[in-house]
């Protein structure tokens, strides 16, 4: 992608001079050079090698005690219950075998009481739901159904089946869990409905994506999300864990959930935060956390362009200095009309003239208006998709020698799925900071709810033998 000042999508046909500069403004602070990204990612490495050799860094590198990789050739049906940022999946994974999965899945999303204060009954009462809905509830007489539980929030795993809740991020904030295991709360949720179910693995939803991708392709190395918050997972080699003091696994490596949404949130130092980035942190429920998911993650893109709107409509370059109830709200821009804004491509851009007029709640907009908000759009996502990149390239260049070979990253997330563009200019990024003859091994591919499907092959790794 281009990242010059007379890119056409930031040239607003019609524009005052006053709201052209202003769109410039913009620009120089959200498209990065190829140099800037360089300079971060490098800071990115550091960060990872910081924390294979101690825990309490801010990239926590986090050993999953996974250390298996499906063969692609097992068969039966697993369960796992996925746990997001904004919904909860009950899914029951059948393999075929031959590296397909066929899943039947039910979504519940998280009601508000649950977000704050009653999250593991509301799951344990999903899991009855669907185990009933499916008449597959285990009698007395029946042994437990064993689930992987996808928990996407960092946690010091303990063992394959428990870990410690560090903090809560992405909108969730259920006092009495940070500090305890998370499998005994929801076991005993279940224990309190009688539920015949067992807790068999938790795993974060980077993880998940990783070993569902694995099943489907042996070559799978990375999995990321790119959905309400951003974060992914990499086989490691052992060796290269200094701070593991566990047995050595017979395969020799592990996977590591890295928490990459933290990074540079110790010293705000690196990432190039603007005005409306800091508005947003000093206003979000984890002020100077997650620097980096803030950055890229479909939970903050749309307050971003919130932040940029008002910015113009207080200078009133934008919607003639009004705003609306609704514009005035935090969270009120959802990620998605940033995506709709830019695939509109009609000449009086009625896509956007929608989403400003009854969405935002702006009585009207005139066609520059929509115009600039289109910029908008592109810009943050822009950013967004370049940033991503670095995590990638780091991750990749970490083990060289894996380059040599086809090699595979699963990606799951509605950023990932549905932003326009936003694959596409991840990979050319990618491609900027990686010897062509090295990048050519590299493929990507959309591990569709794979963070729920990889629990549930989880579950199977854990059930059998080697
Ligand atoms: P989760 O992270 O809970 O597993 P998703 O991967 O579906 O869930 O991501 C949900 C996030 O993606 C929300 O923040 C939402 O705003 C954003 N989102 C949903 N649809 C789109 C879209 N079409 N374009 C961009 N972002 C989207
Ligand atoms: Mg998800």
């Amino acid at each position: 992608m281009s990242s010059s000042p007379t890119d056409p999508r930031f040239v607003i046909e019609g524009a005052t001079e006053e709201q052209q500069a202003a769109v410039d403004e913009l620009v120089k602070q959200f498209l990065l050079t190829d140099s800037q990204l360089e300079a971060i990612t490098k800071e990115f490495r550091r960060r990872m090698e910081e924390g294979l050799v101690a825990d309490g860094k801010v990239l926590k590198m986090i050993p999953s005690y996974v250390t298996k990789r499906p063969k692609g050739t097992e068969t039966g049906s697993y369960y796992a219950i996925d746990l997001g940022g904004t919904n909860l999946r009950l899914i029951r994974a059948t393999l075929d075998g031959k590296g397909g999965v066929k899943t039947e899945h039910q979504k519940f999303t998280l009601t508000e009481e649950a977000k704050a204060r009653t999250l593991f009954d509301f799951i344990a009462q999903c899991v009855e739901t669907f185990l009933d809905d499916r008449n597959l509830r285990p009698t007395g007489q029946q042994p437990p159904i064993s689930m992987g539980f996808t928990f996407s929030y960092p946690v010091q795993q303990t063992s394959i089946n428990s870990g410690i809740l560090v903090q809560w991020t992405k909108g969730l904030n259920v006092p009495g869990c940070v500090g305890r295991d998370v499998v005994r709360l929801l076991q005993d949720a279940l224990l309190r409905l009688g539920l015949r179910v067992k807790i068999s693995a938790l795993v974060n939803d980077t993880v998940g994506t990783l070993l569902s991708s694995a099943y489907a392709n042996p070559s799978s190395q990375m999995g990321i999300i790119f959905g309400t918050g951003t974060n992914a997972a990499y086989y490691e080699d052992v060796s290269n864990v200094a701070k593991w003091k566990g047995p050595n696994p017979a395969s020799g490596e592990m996977v590591l959930n890295m928490e990459w949404g933290a990074f540079d949130s110790d010293d705000f130092a690196f990432l190039p935060f603007t005005p409306h980035d800091i508005k947003l942190d000093r206003k979000s429920i984890n002020p100077r956390k997650q620097a980096y998911e803030k950055m890229i993650s479909g939970m903050y893109l749309g307050e971003i362009a919130r932040n940029i709107i008002l910015w113009l409509a207080d200078q009133r370059l934008l919607f003639d200095g009004r705003s609306s109830d609704i514009l005035n709200a935090m969270w009120s821009i959802d990620t998605s009309y940033l995506s709709a804004a830019i695939i509109d491509e009609s000449p009086t851009l009625s896509e956007i003239q929608q989403v400003i007029e009854k969405t935002m709640g702006v009585p009207r907009s005139t066609l520059v208006d929509r115009r600039i908000l289109r910029a908008i759009a592109h810009l943050v996502g822009e950013r967004a998709a370049r940033l991503s990149s670095i995590g990638v390239v780091a991750t990749l260049l970490k083990r060289p020698e894996l380059l040599s070979k086809p090699i595979h990253i699963g990606i799951d997330g509605s950023m990932y799925e549905h932003f326009p563009n936003f694959e596409c200019i991840l990979a050319k990024t990618v491609s900027r900071f990686i010897p062509e003859h090295q990048f050519k091994n590299i493929s990507f591919s959309l591990a569709k709810d794979g963070s729920g499907v990889g629990a549930a092959i989880i579950a199977m790794l854990m059930a059998t033998e080697d």
